[in-house]
């Protein structure tokens, strides 16, 4: 049946983004090294090298390299002691709160600007409690936050600020890295990301006493043979992951190139469909392209649910990034900030956003193709409604 509704002919799923891979014969000699010296892991030459290289390429004075960006996430609030309450956003990956959960922080969430989708830094203030020890900001799709406004705030009532840049590699803010805006930045390198070393993350560090503490912690809290100063984690990223990091670096800026053409291309062919809307980066910014967000307004034929099933009737996977939003989930809905009238703008993005996919292998035919679904949907697939569990995991 949906056979006959097929309005492109899609055969092999397009999904919203798939894992940028170098030719795998340039890997070879990466593993003919470790096999060699036989380091396998705890800041081996590997590791050493690929932090060097990743201060060099990002503009950041000092980075600690993680298993993934959730523990770096962790490390990074348990490294500046922040207990309490943390300020933070609704509209983001699940780990961005969890990793408050983890250190028995209790997240106070906020609502997010209505252009930007970040944090409402206006927000922030009526927020602050006498428990309050930090503020925790997502560059959402890698759109910096208002970077100044918030530090502002920070200043005033002596907060830390930990940026979620896991969205944002390479961004440039200003002509600076965005990150070396707060006290830390954190970044995630998830086979999704648009730097990946399959899994991987770091923590981005002002000066090195901080790199030197969030090390031990992610060491066990181990300083040398006879000393642990800390209950530390297990996030050091092992030797082939960062192997992996260092050959991935000299394809991303060719990555980002194709992801700004793919950006455009969009952008030309989706601006004449009525009820699409598209998000801008405010200020003056070098952006990465991870994601293509688009907004379905009302004056668009389907909703966004339903453009959502008829684009994966086509073979067309794309995600509702992000929905739901965090503040839904059982283990946050029942705090007072998770209210529905708390966050009106965050329920109103959840509700209209689509990403479509965009990745450097994408071709300008499927681009085509997909527009072409937005630009005439049918409503023949709109009556399959997913359960509530298919919503949140597909
Ligand atoms: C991917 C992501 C994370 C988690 O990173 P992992 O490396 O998958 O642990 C955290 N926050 C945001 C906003 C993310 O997109």
């Amino acid at each position: 049946m949906l056979n006959q509704n097929k309005i492109t002919g899609i055969s092999d799923p397009i999904y919203v983004t798939q894992p940028s891979l170098p030719p795998l014969e340039e890997f070879i000699p990466y593993l003919e090294k470790i096999w060699d010296k036989k380091i396998l892991t705890n800041g081996g030459p590997f590791h050493v090298q690929l932090e060097a290289a990743l201060c060099d390429y990002l503009g950041v004075e000092h980075i600690s390299l993680f298993t993934n960006g959730t523990l770096a996430l962790v490390t990074a609030l348990q490294s500046l002691r922040i207990t309490g309450e943390v300020i933070t956003t609704p509209y983001s990956f699940v780990a961005t709160a969890h990793s408050l959960l983890w250190n028995g922080i209790r997240p106070v969430f906020i609502d997010i600007d209505s252009d930007t989708f970040n944090i409402d830094p206006s927000k922030i203030e009526a927020a602050i409690t006498p428990h309050t020890s930090a503020i925790m900001p997502v560059h959402c799709y890698g759109h910096p936050c208002d970077i100044e406004s918030i530090q502002k705030i920070a200043d005033n009532y002596n907060l830390k600020v930990i940026y979620d840049a896991a969205h944002a590699f390479g961004v440039q803010y200003n002509n600076e890295s965005v990150l070396n805006h707060g006290d830390l930045s954190v970044l995630s390198f998830h086979a999704t990301k648009i730097f990946n070393t399959f899994e991987g993350g770091a923590i981005v560090c002002p000066d090195l006493k901080t790199k030197q503490r969030i090390d031990h912690l992610k060491n066990f809290g181990i300083v040398d043979e006879v000393t642990v100063v800390a209950p530390g984690i297990n996030g050091k990223m092992s030797e082939i992951n960062a192997a992996f990091g260092l050959l991935q670096l000299k394809y991303v800026d060719q990555a980002i190139s194709r992801r700004r053409e793919i950006d455009q291309l969009y952008r030309e062919l989706l601006k004449k469909v009525r009820g699409i809307r598209f998000l801008d980066a405010r200020g003056q910014v070098a952006l990465n392209f991870a994601y293509f967000p688009i907004l379905i307004e009302t004056e668009y034929p389907l909703s966004r649910d339903n453009l959502y099933e008829t684009l994966r009737a086509e073979n067309v996977f794309t995600r509702r990034y992000f929905y739901p939003l965090i503040s839904e989930f059982p283990m946050y809905r029942s705090m007072p900030s998770a209210n529905r009238s708390n966050l009106p703008f965050a329920f109103s993005a959840a509700s209209r956003v689509l990403c479509l996919p965009i990745y450097p292998d994408l071709s300008d035919e499927q681009i085509n193709q997909i527009v072409q679904i937005i630009e005439q949907p049918t409503q023949k697939h709109s009556c399959v409604v997913p359960s509530q569990k298919q919503q949140l995991f597909v």
